[in-house]
Protein backbone atom coordinates (compact mmCIF):
# COMPACT_ATOMS: atom_id res chain seq x y z
CA UNK A 1 0.00 0.00 0.00
CA UNK A 2 1.29 3.54 -1.11
CA UNK A 3 1.98 6.00 2.03
CA UNK A 4 -0.65 8.45 2.97
CA UNK A 5 1.10 11.96 1.93
CA UNK A 6 -0.27 14.95 3.65
CA UNK A 7 -0.19 18.63 1.88
CA UNK A 8 1.48 20.75 4.00
CA UNK A 9 0.66 24.32 3.87
CA UNK A 10 3.47 26.53 2.84
CA UNK A 11 2.92 28.66 5.27
CA UNK A 12 2.83 26.07 8.12
CA UNK A 13 6.09 24.63 6.22
CA UNK A 14 7.60 27.95 6.88
CA UNK A 15 7.25 27.15 10.76
CA UNK A 16 7.76 24.14 10.54
CA UNK A 17 11.31 24.82 9.01
CA UNK A 18 11.91 27.58 10.98
CA UNK A 19 11.33 25.08 14.78
CA UNK A 20 13.26 21.88 12.43
CA UNK A 21 16.38 24.94 12.13
CA UNK A 22 15.92 26.03 15.37
CA UNK A 23 16.61 22.48 17.00
CA UNK A 24 19.38 21.34 15.04
CA UNK A 25 21.36 23.87 16.11
CA UNK A 26 20.16 23.65 19.91
CA UNK A 27 18.81 20.29 20.80
CA UNK A 28 21.46 17.85 21.93
CA UNK A 29 18.89 14.93 20.91
CA UNK A 30 18.04 16.19 17.56
CA UNK A 31 21.51 17.18 16.11
CA UNK A 32 21.72 13.42 17.01
CA UNK A 33 18.65 11.96 15.63
CA UNK A 34 19.24 14.19 12.07
CA UNK A 35 22.78 12.89 12.07
CA UNK A 36 21.74 9.61 12.23
CA UNK A 37 19.22 10.06 9.52
CA UNK A 38 21.80 11.71 7.39
CA UNK A 39 19.26 14.75 7.28
CA UNK A 40 19.41 18.52 7.41
CA UNK A 41 16.52 20.81 8.45
CA UNK A 42 17.82 23.29 5.77
CA UNK A 43 17.44 20.11 2.43
CA UNK A 44 14.46 18.54 4.01
CA UNK A 45 11.16 18.66 2.08
CA UNK A 46 7.77 19.11 3.26
CA UNK A 47 6.97 15.79 1.96
CA UNK A 48 10.16 13.97 3.96
CA UNK A 49 8.84 15.44 7.08
CA UNK A 50 7.36 11.80 7.94
CA UNK A 51 11.10 10.26 7.58
CA UNK A 52 12.19 11.84 10.54
CA UNK A 53 11.88 9.45 13.30
CA UNK A 54 9.03 9.92 15.89
CA UNK A 55 10.18 11.33 19.59
CA UNK A 56 8.85 8.80 22.21
CA UNK A 57 7.41 9.97 25.72
CA UNK A 58 10.74 7.40 26.64
CA UNK A 59 13.16 10.00 25.04
CA UNK A 60 11.98 12.60 27.25
CA UNK A 61 12.37 10.81 30.02
CA UNK A 62 15.57 8.97 29.22
CA UNK A 63 16.73 12.32 27.34
CA UNK A 64 15.40 15.02 29.10
CA UNK A 65 18.34 17.48 29.20
CA UNK A 66 19.13 16.80 25.59
CA UNK A 67 16.17 18.49 24.75
CA UNK A 68 16.78 21.69 26.44
CA UNK A 69 17.72 23.98 24.32
CA UNK A 70 18.50 27.40 25.91
CA UNK A 71 21.21 28.12 28.97
CA UNK A 72 19.85 27.91 32.90
CA UNK A 73 19.62 30.88 32.99
CA UNK A 74 17.26 31.81 30.79
CA UNK A 75 14.63 28.89 32.19
CA UNK A 76 12.20 30.73 34.10
CA UNK A 77 9.51 27.94 34.82
CA UNK A 78 9.39 24.60 35.82
CA UNK A 79 6.84 22.19 35.50
CA UNK A 80 6.53 18.04 35.07
CA UNK A 81 4.01 16.34 32.92
CA UNK A 82 0.79 14.57 34.64
CA UNK A 83 2.67 11.40 34.79
CA UNK A 84 -0.97 9.84 34.11
CA UNK A 85 0.89 6.63 31.81
CA UNK A 86 3.93 6.36 33.95
CA UNK A 87 6.80 8.80 36.01
CA UNK A 88 6.48 12.57 35.47
CA UNK A 89 8.75 14.17 33.25
CA UNK A 90 10.36 17.88 33.63
CA UNK A 91 9.26 20.56 31.28
CA UNK A 92 10.85 24.15 31.21
CA UNK A 93 10.10 27.50 30.08
CA UNK A 94 11.55 30.60 29.28
CA UNK A 95 10.18 34.24 28.67
CA UNK A 96 9.15 33.58 24.62
CA UNK A 97 7.36 30.27 25.59
CA UNK A 98 5.35 31.89 28.45
CA UNK A 99 4.59 34.07 26.53
CA UNK A 100 3.66 31.46 23.70
CA UNK A 101 1.41 30.07 26.38
CA UNK A 102 0.22 33.30 27.15
CA UNK A 103 -1.41 33.51 23.33
CA UNK A 104 -2.06 29.95 23.36
CA UNK A 105 -4.80 30.30 25.86
CA UNK A 106 -6.04 33.84 24.87
CA UNK A 107 -7.03 31.94 21.13
CA UNK A 108 -8.44 29.19 23.60
CA UNK A 109 -10.49 31.29 25.60
CA UNK A 110 -11.98 33.15 22.84
CA UNK A 111 -12.83 29.85 21.32
CA UNK A 112 -14.96 29.01 23.83
CA UNK A 113 -16.76 32.48 23.87
CA UNK A 114 -14.75 34.15 26.43
CA UNK A 115 -14.73 38.06 26.35
CA UNK A 116 -13.17 40.89 28.70
CA UNK A 117 -16.31 41.34 29.75
CA UNK A 118 -16.14 37.80 31.67
CA UNK A 119 -15.30 36.49 34.65
CA UNK A 120 -13.75 33.05 34.85
CA UNK A 121 -13.15 31.03 38.21
CA UNK A 122 -10.27 28.49 37.85
CA UNK A 123 -11.26 25.13 39.60
CA UNK A 124 -8.04 23.70 38.70
CA UNK A 125 -4.39 23.31 40.72
CA UNK A 126 -2.25 26.64 39.71
CA UNK A 127 0.86 25.19 41.70
CA UNK A 128 2.16 21.78 42.20
CA UNK A 129 4.20 22.44 39.20
CA UNK A 130 1.30 22.18 36.96
CA UNK A 131 1.42 24.16 33.55
CA UNK A 132 -2.37 23.88 32.82
CA UNK A 133 -3.56 26.54 35.65
CA UNK A 134 -0.90 28.75 35.24
CA UNK A 135 -1.73 29.27 31.45
CA UNK A 136 -4.77 29.94 32.01
CA UNK A 137 -4.14 32.53 34.21
CA UNK A 138 -1.27 33.87 31.65
CA UNK A 139 -4.32 33.44 28.90
CA UNK A 140 -7.02 35.61 30.68
CA UNK A 141 -4.57 37.95 31.75
CA UNK A 142 -4.10 39.01 28.14
CA UNK A 143 -7.28 38.94 26.86
CA UNK A 144 -8.96 40.99 29.87
CA UNK A 145 -10.99 39.06 30.98
CA UNK A 146 -11.71 39.12 34.71
CA UNK A 147 -10.31 35.79 37.07
CA UNK A 148 -10.88 34.23 40.37
CA UNK A 149 -7.91 31.29 41.51
CA UNK A 150 -10.10 29.38 43.59
CA UNK A 151 -7.66 26.12 42.79
CA UNK A 152 -8.98 22.26 43.45
CA UNK A 153 -11.19 20.79 45.56
CA UNK A 154 -12.63 22.94 48.72
CA UNK A 155 -16.52 23.12 46.91
CA UNK A 156 -17.38 25.61 49.80
CA UNK A 157 -14.42 27.95 48.81
CA UNK A 158 -15.64 27.57 45.26
CA UNK A 159 -19.26 28.46 46.02
CA UNK A 160 -18.73 31.45 48.40
CA UNK A 161 -16.42 32.42 44.98
CA UNK A 162 -19.22 32.21 42.84
CA UNK A 163 -21.89 33.83 45.18
CA UNK A 164 -19.37 37.27 45.63
CA UNK A 165 -17.57 37.41 42.24
CA UNK A 166 -20.49 36.19 39.80
CA UNK A 167 -18.58 34.55 37.64
CA UNK A 168 -19.98 33.68 34.09
CA UNK A 169 -17.15 30.73 33.15
CA UNK A 170 -15.81 27.86 35.58
CA UNK A 171 -12.62 26.14 34.20
CA UNK A 172 -13.10 23.16 35.62
CA UNK A 173 -12.61 18.95 35.67
CA UNK A 174 -15.49 17.38 34.74
CA UNK A 175 -15.90 15.03 37.28
CA UNK A 176 -15.25 18.02 39.86
CA UNK A 177 -18.40 19.57 38.25
CA UNK A 178 -20.81 16.72 39.01
CA UNK A 179 -18.48 16.82 42.80
CA UNK A 180 -19.64 20.71 42.85
CA UNK A 181 -22.90 20.04 42.51
CA UNK A 182 -23.60 16.93 44.47
CA UNK A 183 -22.60 19.91 47.01
CA UNK A 184 -24.61 22.22 45.96
CA UNK A 185 -27.75 20.13 46.66
CA UNK A 186 -26.74 18.62 49.75
CA UNK A 187 -26.85 22.11 50.82
CA UNK A 188 -29.70 23.85 48.86
CA UNK A 189 -27.87 25.95 46.37
CA UNK A 190 -29.76 26.02 42.99
CA UNK A 191 -27.22 24.93 40.73
CA UNK A 192 -29.02 25.86 37.21
CA UNK A 193 -29.60 29.17 38.60
CA UNK A 194 -26.06 31.24 39.23
CA UNK A 195 -24.07 33.84 37.04
CA UNK A 196 -22.43 30.61 35.54
CA UNK A 197 -22.83 30.36 31.79
CA UNK A 198 -20.93 27.98 30.49
CA UNK A 199 -17.82 25.54 31.80
CA UNK A 200 -14.59 25.00 30.22
CA UNK A 201 -13.80 21.01 30.60
CA UNK A 202 -10.29 20.01 30.99
CA UNK A 203 -8.86 16.43 31.70
CA UNK A 204 -11.49 13.77 30.44
CA UNK A 205 -13.60 13.95 27.28
CA UNK A 206 -16.78 15.26 27.18
CA UNK A 207 -17.80 13.92 23.99
CA UNK A 208 -17.98 10.70 21.86
CA UNK A 209 -16.83 10.95 18.34
CA UNK A 210 -20.04 12.37 16.80
CA UNK A 211 -19.58 15.35 18.87
CA UNK A 212 -22.76 14.34 21.52
CA UNK A 213 -22.25 14.55 25.04
CA UNK A 214 -21.02 11.09 26.80
CA UNK A 215 -22.59 10.02 29.58
CA UNK A 216 -20.31 11.75 31.36
CA UNK A 217 -21.08 15.26 29.69
CA UNK A 218 -24.87 14.54 30.05
CA UNK A 219 -25.02 14.20 33.70
CA UNK A 220 -22.76 17.47 34.07
CA UNK A 221 -25.55 18.90 31.79
CA UNK A 222 -28.43 17.54 33.49
CA UNK A 223 -26.67 19.06 37.12
CA UNK A 224 -26.27 22.54 35.67
CA UNK A 225 -27.94 23.25 32.67
CA UNK A 226 -25.06 25.72 31.19
CA UNK A 227 -22.98 25.05 27.92
CA UNK A 228 -19.72 23.04 27.98
CA UNK A 229 -16.57 23.54 26.11
CA UNK A 230 -13.82 20.72 26.05
CA UNK A 231 -10.38 21.75 26.00
CA UNK A 232 -7.74 19.22 25.62
CA UNK A 233 -3.84 19.64 26.23
CA UNK A 234 -0.97 18.63 27.99
CA UNK A 235 2.54 19.88 28.93
CA UNK A 236 4.60 18.78 26.51
CA UNK A 237 2.14 20.04 23.66
CA UNK A 238 2.15 23.40 25.60
CA UNK A 239 -0.80 24.30 22.98
CA UNK A 240 -4.71 23.93 23.99
CA UNK A 241 -7.56 22.28 21.47
CA UNK A 242 -10.35 24.10 22.29
CA UNK A 243 -14.29 23.98 21.17
CA UNK A 244 -15.88 26.86 19.60
CA UNK A 245 -19.95 27.25 20.18
CA UNK A 246 -20.84 24.69 17.55
CA UNK A 247 -18.99 22.07 19.54
CA UNK A 248 -17.90 19.68 16.72
CA UNK A 249 -14.67 19.31 17.21
CA UNK A 250 -11.33 21.24 19.34
CA UNK A 251 -9.93 23.53 16.80
CA UNK A 252 -5.98 23.28 15.61
CA UNK A 253 -4.33 26.36 16.58
CA UNK A 254 -1.77 25.58 13.54
CA UNK A 255 0.49 28.45 13.94
CA UNK A 256 1.29 26.69 17.10
CA UNK A 257 1.15 23.41 16.33
CA UNK A 258 1.68 20.88 13.34
CA UNK A 259 -0.75 17.36 14.04
CA UNK A 260 -0.40 13.72 12.08
CA UNK A 261 -2.46 11.25 13.27
CA UNK A 262 -0.75 7.88 12.66
CA UNK A 263 -1.66 4.13 12.90
CA UNK A 264 0.20 1.85 15.44
CA UNK A 265 3.14 1.37 12.85
CA UNK A 266 3.77 5.34 12.56
CA UNK A 267 2.32 5.64 9.16
CA UNK A 268 -0.32 8.11 8.59
CA UNK A 269 -4.09 7.33 8.86
CA UNK A 270 -6.67 8.94 6.42
CA UNK A 271 -8.40 11.87 7.33
CA UNK A 272 -11.14 11.06 9.82
CA UNK A 273 -9.85 7.59 10.94
CA UNK A 274 -9.08 7.22 14.57
CA UNK A 275 -4.95 7.09 15.52
CA UNK A 276 -2.46 8.37 17.65
CA UNK A 277 -1.55 12.28 17.77
CA UNK A 278 1.57 13.33 16.83
CA UNK A 279 2.74 16.94 17.39
CA UNK A 280 5.29 18.79 16.84
CA UNK A 281 4.99 22.00 18.34
CA UNK A 282 5.96 25.74 16.76
CA UNK A 283 7.62 28.26 18.24
CA UNK A 284 9.01 27.34 21.54
CA UNK A 285 12.55 27.82 22.41
CA UNK A 286 13.35 25.78 25.40
CA UNK A 287 12.02 22.23 24.68
CA UNK A 288 10.54 21.94 21.03
CA UNK A 289 9.47 18.64 20.13
CA UNK A 290 9.31 17.20 16.70
CA UNK A 291 6.88 14.83 15.56
CA UNK A 292 5.88 14.01 19.48
CA UNK A 293 3.57 10.34 19.90
CA UNK A 294 0.98 11.85 22.71
CA UNK A 295 -0.52 8.38 23.16
CA UNK A 296 -3.71 9.77 22.63
CA UNK A 297 -5.99 8.58 19.87
CA UNK A 298 -7.94 11.06 17.98
CA UNK A 299 -9.42 11.66 14.72
CA UNK A 300 -8.56 14.49 12.55
CA UNK A 301 -12.01 16.48 11.28
CA UNK A 302 -10.96 18.51 7.97
CA UNK A 303 -14.57 19.38 6.91
CA UNK A 304 -15.11 23.25 7.39
CA UNK A 305 -17.03 24.09 10.73
CA UNK A 306 -19.72 25.64 11.48
CA UNK A 307 -18.61 28.56 12.82
CA UNK A 308 -17.06 29.82 10.18
CA UNK A 309 -13.19 29.45 11.34
CA UNK A 310 -10.48 27.64 9.05
CA UNK A 311 -8.36 24.48 10.03
CA UNK A 312 -9.12 21.58 11.24
CA UNK A 313 -9.93 20.30 14.53
CA UNK A 314 -9.26 17.11 16.25
CA UNK A 315 -12.26 14.95 18.08
CA UNK A 316 -12.58 14.12 21.82
CA UNK A 317 -9.64 11.76 23.30
CA UNK A 318 -11.23 8.41 22.79
CA UNK A 319 -8.61 6.49 23.87
CA UNK A 320 -5.15 6.01 25.38
CA UNK A 321 -2.61 4.08 23.32
CA UNK A 322 -1.32 2.46 26.14
CA UNK A 323 -4.31 1.64 27.75
CA UNK A 324 -5.44 -0.64 25.19
CA UNK A 325 -6.99 -3.76 26.99
CA UNK A 326 -7.31 -7.32 25.32
CA UNK A 327 -9.96 -8.84 27.17
CA UNK A 328 -11.20 -12.96 26.25
CA UNK A 329 -10.44 -11.80 22.42
CA UNK A 330 -12.06 -8.59 22.94
CA UNK A 331 -9.83 -4.82 22.46
CA UNK A 332 -11.27 -2.38 24.82
CA UNK A 333 -10.18 1.14 26.02
CA UNK A 334 -11.29 2.08 29.40
CA UNK A 335 -13.03 4.98 28.30
CA UNK A 336 -15.55 2.79 27.06
CA UNK A 337 -16.07 0.93 30.08
CA UNK A 338 -16.13 4.04 32.14
CA UNK A 339 -18.98 5.71 29.44
CA UNK A 340 -21.30 2.15 29.82
CA UNK A 341 -21.14 2.53 33.97
CA UNK A 342 -22.13 6.09 33.43
CA UNK A 343 -25.24 4.77 31.31
CA UNK A 344 -26.32 2.89 34.31
CA UNK A 345 -27.97 5.32 36.54
CA UNK A 346 -26.70 5.74 40.34
CA UNK A 347 -23.08 4.83 39.70
CA UNK A 348 -21.24 7.54 41.15
CA UNK A 349 -17.65 5.88 42.11
CA UNK A 350 -15.95 3.01 40.12
CA UNK A 351 -12.71 2.00 38.99
CA UNK A 352 -11.43 0.22 36.24
CA UNK A 353 -8.54 -1.86 37.16
CA UNK A 354 -6.39 -4.15 34.67
CA UNK A 355 -3.84 -6.44 35.67
CA UNK A 356 -1.66 -9.87 34.52
CA UNK A 357 -3.46 -13.19 34.70
CA UNK A 358 -1.44 -16.26 35.71
CA UNK A 359 -1.59 -16.89 32.29
CA UNK A 360 -0.07 -13.73 31.36
CA UNK A 361 -3.31 -12.34 29.58
CA UNK A 362 -5.36 -9.52 30.67
CA UNK A 363 -7.44 -9.38 33.38
CA UNK A 364 -10.31 -6.97 33.65
CA UNK A 365 -11.81 -5.90 36.82
CA UNK A 366 -15.05 -3.26 37.51
CA UNK A 367 -14.94 -2.18 41.32
CA UNK A 368 -17.80 -0.19 42.51
CA UNK A 369 -18.58 0.84 46.19
CA UNK A 370 -19.99 -1.64 48.83
CA UNK A 371 -23.49 0.17 48.91
CA UNK A 372 -24.27 -0.99 45.42
CA UNK A 373 -27.71 -2.85 45.87
CA UNK A 374 -26.68 -6.44 44.58
CA UNK A 375 -30.20 -7.07 43.31
CA UNK A 376 -29.25 -4.69 40.33
CA UNK A 377 -26.02 -6.90 40.06
CA UNK A 378 -27.43 -9.31 37.31
CA UNK A 379 -29.13 -6.46 35.51
CA UNK A 380 -26.15 -4.45 35.24
CA UNK A 381 -23.84 -7.38 34.04
CA UNK A 382 -26.00 -8.03 31.04
CA UNK A 383 -25.84 -4.11 30.19
CA UNK A 384 -22.27 -4.26 30.64
CA UNK A 385 -22.35 -7.75 28.58
CA UNK A 386 -24.19 -5.79 25.42
CA UNK A 387 -22.37 -2.62 25.36
CA UNK A 388 -19.07 -4.12 25.97
CA UNK A 389 -19.49 -7.62 24.31
CA UNK A 390 -17.26 -8.94 27.33
CA UNK A 391 -18.33 -9.15 30.87
CA UNK A 392 -15.39 -8.03 33.03
CA UNK A 393 -14.91 -9.00 36.86
CA UNK A 394 -16.87 -6.98 39.28
CA UNK A 395 -15.87 -6.46 42.67
CA UNK A 396 -16.51 -4.07 45.72
CA UNK A 397 -14.64 -1.72 47.81
CA UNK A 398 -15.82 0.41 50.83
CA UNK A 399 -17.37 3.56 49.71
CA UNK A 400 -14.63 5.33 51.46
CA UNK A 401 -11.74 3.37 49.95
CA UNK A 402 -12.95 4.15 46.32
CA UNK A 403 -13.51 7.99 47.14
CA UNK A 404 -9.95 7.68 48.45
CA UNK A 405 -8.34 5.85 45.85
CA UNK A 406 -10.45 8.17 42.85
CA UNK A 407 -9.76 11.60 44.43
CA UNK A 408 -6.16 11.17 45.37
CA UNK A 409 -5.26 14.88 46.82
CA UNK A 410 -1.43 13.73 45.03
CA UNK A 411 -2.74 13.51 41.55
CA UNK A 412 -4.57 16.43 39.18
CA UNK A 413 -7.25 13.91 37.70
CA UNK A 414 -9.35 11.97 39.13
CA UNK A 415 -8.26 7.98 38.56
CA UNK A 416 -10.76 5.86 37.38
CA UNK A 417 -8.30 3.21 35.65
CA UNK A 418 -5.70 1.39 37.07
CA UNK A 419 -2.87 -0.50 35.06
CA UNK A 420 -1.24 -2.61 36.81
CA UNK A 421 0.21 -4.21 33.63
CA UNK A 422 2.22 -0.60 33.81
CA UNK A 423 4.39 -2.18 36.77
CA UNK A 424 6.00 -4.50 34.79
CA UNK A 425 6.38 -2.95 31.58
CA UNK A 426 7.46 0.51 32.46
CA UNK A 427 10.67 1.36 34.68
ZN1 LIG B 1 -15.77 25.96 15.02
Amino acid sequence: MKPIQTQIPSATWKLLQQQLKYVEENSAFYQEKFQQLGVSANNLKAEDLTQLAITTKDDLASRNEDFICVPKREIIDYVTTSGTLGAPVTFALNEADLQRLAANEEKSFQLAGVTPDDVVQITTTLDRRFIAGMAYFLGLRKLGAGLVRVGSGVPELQWDSINRFQPTYLVAVPSFLIKLGNYAKANGIDCKNTSIKAAICIGESLRDENFQLNALGKKVEELWGIELYSTYASTEMSTAFTECEAHEGNHILEDLIYTEIVDARGNLVNDGEVGELVVTTLGIETMPLIRYATGDLVKKIIEPCKCGREGARLSSVLGRKKQLIKYKGTSIYPPQITEALADWPGIDLHLVKVSISQVGTDHLEVILPDSFQQEKLAALKAHLRAKLRVLPEISFWKTKKLQQTIFNPNHRKPIRFLDERMKTDEV
